[in-house]
């Protein structure tokens, strides 16, 4: 394929649904999965009369948004409508943003495949309201008709556009990303993918290596997963490679991602921003954010991924990797930020927190905030090993026994009898017996052949089952062994 003889252009419109309780310009209920057209009422319903009222909370979800990806926050921005009919739409136009959005000029840094950072430009961030959804070929005369569900109408979302900045398909998901990660850190959207929470609308285009302008794009639609997203910008860049080199023209068009093939196919042709008639909405107000509001929200920001893997690997000496995969859900940094408060030692806690406690997370299938073993209890557990109450791998027991009884490790080495056995008159008996048993590896051991050493710690241990402390046995075995 000829995809390497052009330079691939991508810029990203990405929806993120916000976690409001109500809907943006009522009082509706924003919950998922309720009976159809339960949570809806004459504004959402777009009943004739019925005025809208803007939520407080949307737009200090959207200002929020705005800081955390270094965009100009605009003390005065209008919403419009943008007309267009379609079955799911009962008013006939969607409220968004056009000529003045809330947020402009922002940016994000995405490390790229060579390793170096890049800056990808946001153009603007706007406030709009979600359409309703139709379901066809369900409910009571399915085959035949389509239904409307209007529980998602006017629930708030904030379309984020970014630059056309990316050139390849890896670009953009180091963008997407870093993005979801934000507004999940923000607080402002749950990040749910496959439920439609953030959805992303890539615009692809290819020129020849060195031309300015840019080549006609294509728009692809609704695409629910990163792997997707990658697929079909891929597909996307060769099927238009293909055009080119056969001497034909890239139509501007949108094109729906078929997952099942993995190919992108026609859907409309593009509808340019003024075949939407868009004017300022005469039903609201301009919107006045003051500087003091703007101050306050900034204020309240949390500490963003970024810098806490820098605070990570700063404060706490962990690897960068390692801070890196701490950070990547804000709950899991809160929960190591925890344990290390407590506990003090950054790499030990780190391991744990990736080890043993991932780990029984993924089994379970449980959110780390309701980890049964809270930070405190951890960082007790581990001090235990500090102080060779117990042995690295016997902490290992007690935690599985503290993540099914929720008991505190103290509790549970008592009872259990696993204190480590660091009374040097018990090991020397353990050793005593194991060499007396095993005479002939004595034999191996003392005409050079070190690796038996190993065999014996092994054994000594298993006789203590586990208890004995390694240190300890490490010394007077070596001790003994030399006879
Ligand atoms: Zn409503």
């Amino acid at each position: 394929m000829g995809s390497s003889k052009y330079e691939v252009v991508i810029g990203l419109e990405v929806h993120v649904q916000l976690t409001t309780q109500t809907k943006i310009f009522c009082g509706c209920s924003t919950r998922f999965g309720s009976a159809p057209n339960s949570q809806t009422c004459p504004v959402c319903l777009g009943l004739p009369g019925a005025l809208p009222v803007l939520n407080r909370k949307v737009v200090e979800y959207a200002i929020r948004t705005g800081l955390a990806t270094h965009c100009a926050i605009a003390p005065r921005s209008v919403f419009a409508r943008k007309n267009y009919f379609y079955p799911d739409l009962p008013k006939g136009y969607q409220i968004s943003q056009f000529e003045l959005p809330i947020c402009e000029h922002g940016h994000l840094e995405i490390e790229t495949e060579d390793g170096g950072p890049k800056t990808i430009g946001i153009t603007r961030i706007h406030m709009e309201e979600d359409a309703g959804k139709l379901l066809h070929g369900e409910g009571p005369e399915a085959g035949s008709s389509s239904f409307v569900d209007l529980n998602r109408a006017c629930t708030p979302l904030l379309e984020i556009v970014s630059e056309p900045d990316m050139r390849s398909s890896d670009e953009a998901i180091a963008y997407l990303k870093k993005l979801h990660q934000i507004v999940m850190y923000l607080g402002v959207c749950d990040g749910n993918l496959e439920e439609g929470s953030f959805r992303c609308d890539a615009n692809v285009s290819i020129r020849p290596w060195g031309q300015k302008e840019f080549g006609t794009r294509a728009e692809l639609k609704n695409i629910n997963s990163f792997r997707f997203i990658k697929q079909a910008i891929d597909y996307e860049v060769e099927r238009q490679a293909d055009i080119l080199d056969d001497g034909g023209k890239v139509v501007q068009e949108t094109r729906l991602f078929d997952s099942v093939t993995g190919m992108t196919r026609s859907m409309r042709g593009k509808e340019e921003a003024h075949d939407y008639r868009y004017f300022p909405d005469p039903d609201l107000v301009p919107l006045v954010v003051s500087p003091e509001w703007v101050e306050q929200v900034r204020q309240e920001l949390p500490e963003l991924p970024e810098a806490k893997v820098a605070r990570f690997i700063r404060e706490f000496g962990i690897p960068r990797y390692d801070a890196e995969v701490l950070s990547a859900d804000r709950a899991m940094a809160e929960y190591y930020d925890a344990t290390v408060a407590r506990h003090g030692n950054g790499k030990l806690c780190a391991n744990w927190v990736m080890g043993e406690v991932q780990r029984r997370l993924n089994e379970d299938g449980v959110a780390i905030s309701d980890s049964p073993v809270t930070p405190e209890l951890l960082a007790a557990l581990l001090g235990r090993i500090d102080d060779n109450t117990i042995s690295g791998k016997i902490a290992k027991t007690v935690f599985e026994e503290m993540w099914r009884s929720g008991d505190a490790p103290d509790k549970i080495i008592e009872e259990k009898g696993l204190k480590q056995v660091t009374d040097t008159g018990a090991i020397e008996q353990i050793i005593d017996e194991v060499i007396a048993a095993n005479l002939d590896q004595v034999e191996e051991y003392r005409g050079g052949k070190d690796k038996v050493f190993g065999f014996f710690v092994g054994q000594v241990m298993k006789a203590s089952k586990g208890k004995a402390n390694p240190a300890a046995v490490n010394e007077m075995l070596k001790k003994k062994l030399q006879g």
